[in-house]
């Protein structure tokens, strides 16, 4: 088996990086500034880069990396890997697509019902004026919905639409799917008790997803141009909501920005943003947005199982001849 040099340059979970060493790797967890990485990985002998979505992997950095072998992308998107350019070097580029997509399901979930009973706002209001206004308070937040009986439209029927489909039937909502590249999918439940239920939902057109959900949440890859912009929201119901988890861009923010003050909307939340790691301030001080810091993969269980897959890829590249 080959000892292989490894650089982290976005973290890994602690197991993972004991077990690498274990194995008798030599693993590297500091954050190299992207002006330093090609002489680091150069003087390094670095055989294998592993990346979060912070460290950017463009073609003329990618120029520069003579010993490196391997690439992992930590999590899903490859948007901030030139992973065409890195194939042509004769650089393999893999990610762990399958180890969060529970995780990004239940971030959704919580921003949902957050947005329903004006958590977000509530959360920003009760410390400064939960004391001395708790009466106008309860008014301003008592007319929340129930998300039971309503519909989720979800725009990219993937893993993580999927995931997050069975936790909406869970619910008791309705599911609505819009996915070109995807007719059916089967979804197991499975309860606490060992019963489990399948459900089979068809996909529909994009326009039956925009017209009839009360609320729209998106799982389709980085685009270079936004999915959902005016005239998608415009066909919306009023009072609608919209949640993006997938990537900044794949909804137009200022088109958001608008629906959300005239109304039309009645909440949205973004855990992504296009212009990541400064999102406007306009948009983080909406009241009525629900808001995280791209932390849909970040749970304790999603980076276990995105280290175990990656101890897996890197004793695959150990055990080749
Ligand atoms: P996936 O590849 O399993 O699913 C994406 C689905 O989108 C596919 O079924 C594909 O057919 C569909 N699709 C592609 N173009 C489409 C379009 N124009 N309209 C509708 N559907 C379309 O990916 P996934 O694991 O479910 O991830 C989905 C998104 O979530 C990705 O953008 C990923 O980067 C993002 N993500 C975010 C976080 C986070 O921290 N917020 C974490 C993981 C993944």
């Amino acid at each position: 088996m080959k000892k292989l040099r490894i650089l982290a340059n976005d973290g890994l979970a602690e197991t993972a990086a004991a077990r690498l060493r274990e194995a008798g790797h030599t693993l590297f967890t500091e954050h190299i500034d992207a002006g330093d990485l090609a002489r680091f990985i150069n003087e390094n002998n670095i055989d294998v880069l592993i990346v979060r979505s912070a460290t950017k992997v463009r073609k003329d950095l990618l120029q520069q990396l003579e010993p490196l072998k391997l690439i992992i992308r930590a999590g899903v998107g490859l948007d901030n890997i030139d992973v065409k350019d890195a194939e042509a070097l004769g650089i393999r580029v893999r990610n762990t697509p399958a180890a969060s997509s529970h995780s990004v399901a239940e971030l959704v979930m919580a921003h949902l019902l957050t947005g329903v009973r004006f958590l977000h706002d509530s959360n920003r209001e009760m410390p400064l004026r939960g004391d001395q206004a708790f009466k106008e308070l309860k008014k301003r937040y008592s007319k929340g919905r129930e998300v039971r009986g309503k519909t989720l439209g979800i725009i990219g029927f993937g893993r993580i639409g999927r995931e997050l489909a069975k936790m909406a039937i869970g619910l008791e909502m309705k599911v609505l799917a819009y996915d070109p590249y995807v007719d059916e999918a089967e979804l197991t439940l499975r309860f606490f008790d060992g019963q489990k239920a399948v459900f089979r939902i068809r996909t529909v057109d994009f326009d039956t997803v925009l017209r009839q959900s009360d609320f729209i949440s998106l799982h389709v890859p980085a685009a270079d141009k936004p999915l959902i912009g005016a005239a998608e929201i415009d066909k919306m119901k009023d009072g609608a909501a919209i949640i993006n988890a997938a990537r900044g861009g794949v909804v137009d923010e200022v088109a958001l920005y608008k629906a959300l003050d005239s109304g039309k909307l009645s909440f949205a939340a973004l855990d992504v943003f296009r212009d990541e790691p400064q999102p406007p301030v306009q948009l983080l001080m909406h009241p009525k947005l629900s808001l995280s810091p791209h932390i849909g993969a970040s749970t304790v269980e999603a980076q276990e199982r995105i280290g175990d897959e990656i101890v897996r890829l890197i004793d695959e590249l150990a055990h080749e001849d």
